[in-house]
């Protein structure tokens, strides 16, 4: 295998000290970026290979104060019990438990209501343009859910979220709602959502010029969509970075 070409291959699991100190990393740094809201919003990352034992923000926390040691420990086994009693939000145990218990690639699974993808979200049978390089990567990827149910409370809507993603795709744009990015270790799907947002953001811009948009081809935004996954390291070293600069920052993230 050549450095270019892209390993379908999942990466070794790893372990549950370095899943907690990436996952922490990630809400810091999403916080950084202004990607969440309030003490809502969930991430969450499988520690075995079946997705059976996720972890997952604890109710009440705030991104920006995200510890390795205080995020929540959860099993899919026990979807049925009150997530309440369990500290995390209702509406991260219907989505994430059932996304971790039906979709074992998903191993990270990250969801926002961050503005720009959102916004394009809430446009009337939107779909996402290939627009520019970033726009590319997401070729052929996305899953659109354009029945907006309100709040997911119930496990009938859990499933019928984490079934949109069964079939391949590792983004999901729910409509009038927010996306949710599926990985195989929390750097890819972080590098996923930043780069989402980063071509949602160019999306909204170039749209509210009104002038007529510049496409690019599918021969070639599916060429670009490779080229993008099969970078060498691309999400790794993005990821390595994210920490380095949270370490310099003093953030306490590993705690
Ligand atoms: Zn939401």
């Amino acid at each position: 295998m050549t450095a270019l070409e892209h390993d379908p291959r999942p990466p070794a699991m790893a372990s549950e000290t370095e899943l907690r100190e990436d996952l922490a990393a990630a809400f810091r740094w999403a916080a950084h970026l202004d990607m969440n809201e309030g003490v809502a919003n969930h991430f969450s990352v499988a520690v075995d290979d079946g997705g059976e034992r996720f972890l997952i923000n604890p109710r009440g926390m705030h991104f920006s104060q995200a510890r390795a040691s205080e995020l929540a420990m959860m099993d899919t086994r026990r979807l049925g019990e009150d997530p309440l009693a369990h500290g995390v939000d209702p509406t991260a145990w219907v989505l994430h438990g059932h996304l971790h218990e039906r979709v074992p690639r998903a191993r990270c699974v990250l969801h926002t209501h961050m503005p720009y993808a959102t916004a394009l979200a809430c446009l009337r049978d939107f779909e996402f343009l290939m627009l520019d390089q970033n726009a590319c990567r997401f070729y052929d990827r996305i899953a659109y859910d354009r029945d907006y149910a309100g709040m997911a409370l119930d496990p009938d809507e859990g499933a019928r979220v984490a079934a949109m993603l069964d079939g391949g795709r590792d983004v999901l744009f729910l409509g009038n709602h927010g996306v949710i990015v599926i990985g195989r270790s929390v750097a890819e799907a972080f590098d996923d959502l930043y780069y989402l947002e980063c071509a949602a953001r160019l999306q909204v811009l170039a749209l509210s010029t009104g002038r007529e948009l510049s496409l690019i081809d599918d021969a070639t935004a599916s060429m670009v969509c490779e080229q993008w996954l099969s970078y060498p390291e691309g999400s790794e070293l993005h990821f390595r970075a994210v920490r380095d600069a949270l370490d310099a920052m003093g953030a306490d993230y590993r705690r």
